[in-house]
């Protein structure tokens, strides 16, 4: 097997060629997955498909080739095969590096629906029905990954929990407030879900410390890789999959007898169809989405106590707002440690640290030590557990100038179709 090395030297190798959409026009490696990524904690279990490649040479044809092994591509192929199995017979995934490598496998594993937070903008720009439109398709979302996994009996640590929203500063608490109270009068049926507490008792409700606020509704968790890695499997199972990793696309030309010839350091594949499910890396494919669908750099880590230390249960996941204005997402996990991330507002500023930047090999400098002694300095009764962060990684999103996903054909570009610009919104 070629190894990553070899790829990204040959990556570098390469000679654009005239007439193809070769890695667009700011170099090919500015959109390209490095090739020594930060590990997360959910890749610390390796799976046997990591590095797999179904066949030792690309297929020289597939009807449907997939860009990208992340929640989007992997699912392309699974629906693809389940629900349309007798109009695709051939599916070829290319990943540049080992499966669910990028943000799919770096992320919080929140399967958080927004109920509120971003809605009113939507509202704004688009009317209530279509604000609650995005709201009831996260809820929905929610419900059939649960089944999905009841299902296909997928082993993924998966949890049906109360998410919660912590405000411990006034005038944002006092904002989604007046938010919540906005929806609710809106008659909005998915509210019903939601509790919005303030008050004296909110502290002990949520277990924040100076906790103003807080809201909770229904959200799940997951170990995404485990998850992914799971529908891969099955997508394989079909015989029509082929799973060819450590193998970027690096070019598309239109095959003037018809489909696509996509180029790779491998070799070439002839497809009928091409999806783009790269998310963060679309642009060096796809040019035009350049100012479209930009790479920003997330942080999570993994905190842990030292063996044999009882900690107090956190029985939801959690959105804390603390006092220092910072955000972060927040998992508990069922052996004791925690998944936590965000802190977006201790490296805003650092431009060159985050923004347009698909380099999940080094930590954001910013915020990497934002998360030392967190569990005691936000939660009541964490002070003393000597809890500290066991694994810290990067990851890249694909920000949208809209916040929402582009999803479809690509325009002026028919047989080849676009899944990305997935925010991660918290
Ligand atoms: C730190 C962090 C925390 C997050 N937390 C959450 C959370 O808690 N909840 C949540 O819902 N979302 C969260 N997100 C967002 C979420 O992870 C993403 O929205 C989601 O994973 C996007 O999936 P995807 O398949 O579109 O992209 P990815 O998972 O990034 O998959 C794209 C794949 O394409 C591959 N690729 C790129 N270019 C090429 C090429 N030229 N050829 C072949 N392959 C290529 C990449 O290697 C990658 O594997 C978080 C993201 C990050 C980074």
């Amino acid at each position: 097997m070629v190894s990553l090395k070899e790829v990204s030297s040959a990556i570098k190798d390469l000679k654009l060629s005239n007439g193809s959409s070769e890695f667009g026009g700011s170099g090919i490696s500015k959109y390209l997955p490095v090739s020594d990524p930060t590990e997360s904690f959910w890749q610390t279990q390796h799976d046997e498909l990591k590095d797999h490649r179904s066949t030792e040479h690309l297929p020289e044809h597939s009807d449907v080739v997939i860009i990208g092994a992340g929640y989007a591509g992997v699912s392309t192929a699974y629906h693809l095969t389940k629900d349309h199995g007798d109009a695709t017979q051939s599916i070829t995934i290319l990943e540049a590096r080992g499966a669910c490598s990028g943000a799919t496998g770096r992320n919080g594993g929140h399967l958080r629906p927004d109920l509120y937070g971003h809605i009113p903008t939507y509202v704004d720009r688009a009317g209530l029905r279509a604000g609650a439109e995005i709201a009831e398709f996260e809820i929905a979302h929610v419900k059939v990954i649960k089944k999905l996994i009841e299902e296909e009996k997928i082993d993924c640590d998966f949890t049906l929990t109360r998410s919660i929203d912590v405000w411990c500063n006034e005038e944002a608490a006092n904002n989604a407030k007046a938010i919540y109270d906005q929806l609710v009068a809106s008659d909005l049926e998915y509210m019903n879900d939601v509790i919005f507490h303030t008050g004296e008792k909110v502290e002990s409700i949520c277990g924040v410390k100076g906790a103003i606020a807080c809201a909770s509704y229904t959200a799940g968790t997951i170990w995404p890789y485990k998850f992914i890695l799971h529908i891969i499997k099955l997508a394989l199972a079909t015989g029509k999959v082929n799973l060819q990793t450590y193998t970027p696309a690096t070019s598309i030309t239109p095959d003037p007898k018809g489909g696509f010839i996509i180029g790779t350091p491998r070799g070439q594949i002839h497809a009928n169809k091409v999806v783009h499910a790269s998310n963060a890396y679309v642009p060096g494919l796809l040019p035009e989405y350049e100012n479209n669908i930009v790479p920003c750099k997330g942080i999570c880590c993994r905190i842990s106590v030292p063996e044999g230390t009882t900690v107090p249960l956190l029985n939801n996941s959690y959105i804390n707002r603390t006092k220092d204005k910072v955000l972060s997402y927040l998992v508990p996990r069922a052996d004791g440690s925690i998944i936590v991330g965000g802190a977006a507002a201790t490296f805003y500023p650092y431009r060159d640290q985050w923004y347009n930047n698909v380099d999940d090999s080094v930590l954001i400098e910013a915020a990497k030590d934002y998360y030392t002694g967190y569990m005691q300095r936000t939660y009541r009764g964490w002070e003393n557990t000597g809890a500290k962060v066991d694994k810290i990684w990067t990851g890249v999103m694909g920000y949208s100038y809209d916040s929402n996903p582009h999803i479809g054909v690509v325009p002026d570009k028919p047989g080849q179709f676009i899944l990305a610009g997935f925010n991660g919104h918290v």
